[in-house]
């Protein structure tokens, strides 16, 4: 199950790759800049794949890299997809997805006294993409059509000047904040005694490295890390999330007490209560 979450992911992510490349390739004649895997808040978190922004106009760009067949269907919104094997399942409709965005970019700009038109479109990442849609007045795009799709769009006299344009895009790039997503076994409770504990040797992969001196070594290459550790805390908090105290360092990094407590102090975490009470936990 996590596989196949992985692959999804992995798989947009190569989705937004090609769309990357189209705006490497093409140069626009008006003032623009564009803005990758932006993190936001307004009256919730979300998240884009593209922005395009100009001192006329908005565009954002989601990004869609779904293996089979699909079909986008109005009521209720949804996205059908159709594996070659038979297998069929539903994902909320991309479409929904664009136009809350467009909402909530509408509304962060509103909290900052930004006044553009704000449009979208949806971009299916390979033209062997298969798809059969209603009639939606959303654009579906592949990614060549992407300059054209841009060009066509009406240029008013620009709404913003140059200062304020520059200050716009700044303030987008300051608010962006990494997502950091639910902890694993929040969203999939059965997992949580099924985690295999121990430091992972960055050469290799193995997990369970020893804790020597000056570092870590790994009994399956036989190579040593000065700071595997750094990664096996920031994944314990991805998997398990909440407030690590040094019991759970110990159990999770297969150390004593002393180098847990030296380990907790150098990763910058928050801190709070006192002694054997103490807790960290991450910075949002
Ligand atoms: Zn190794």
């Amino acid at each position: 199950m996590l596989e196949a979450k992985y692959a999804a992911l992995k798989a947009g992510f190569g989705g937004e790759q090609q769309l990357d490349k189209v705006f490497e390739n093409y140069t626009f004649s008006m003032k623009y800049r564009v803005l990758h895997d932006l993190s936001l808040r307004s009256s919730t978190h979300f998240q884009i794949d593209t922005l395009f922004i100009t001192p006329s106009y908005a565009v954002i760009f989601e990004v869609k890299n779904i293996a089979g067949e699909l079909k986008v269907v109005k009521n209720p919104p949804q996205l059908i997809r159709k594996l070659d094997n038979g297998e069929v399942k539903g994902f909320n409709s991309p479409i929904t997805q664009l136009q809350s965005n467009c909402e909530l970019l509408q509304d962060w700009f509103h909290s900052k006294n930004v006044s553009l038109p704000i449009y979208g479109a949806i971009v299916l990442a390979y033209s062997k993409q298969r798809i059969e849609l209603f009639d939606t007045k959303t654009p579906f795009l592949f990614p060549n059509a992407v300059p054209t799709y841009i060009r066509s769009l009406p240029i008013e006299t620009p709404l913003l000047d140059d200062v304020a344009f520059t200050g716009v895009a700044h303030e987008l790039v300051a608010s962006h904040r990494e997502f950091i997503p639910n902890p694993i076994c929040l969203t999939y409770p059965e997992i949580k005694n099924k985690i295999i504990t121990g430091v992972a040797c960055p050469s290799c992969g193995f997990l369970g490295m020893q804790k020597y001196m000056k570092g870590w070594r790994c009994a399956a290459c036989d190579r040593t890390s000065i700071d595997a550790h750094k990664q096996a805390i920031r994944d314990w908090f991805l998997l398990y999330g909440g407030k690590m105290m040094n019991k759970d360092c110990r159990e999770f990094l297969h150390i004593e007490r002393q180098s847990a407590t030296r380990i907790l102090q150098s990763m910058n975490l928050r801190t709070e209560g006192a002694n054997r009470n103490r807790t960290y936990s991450l910075f949002k």
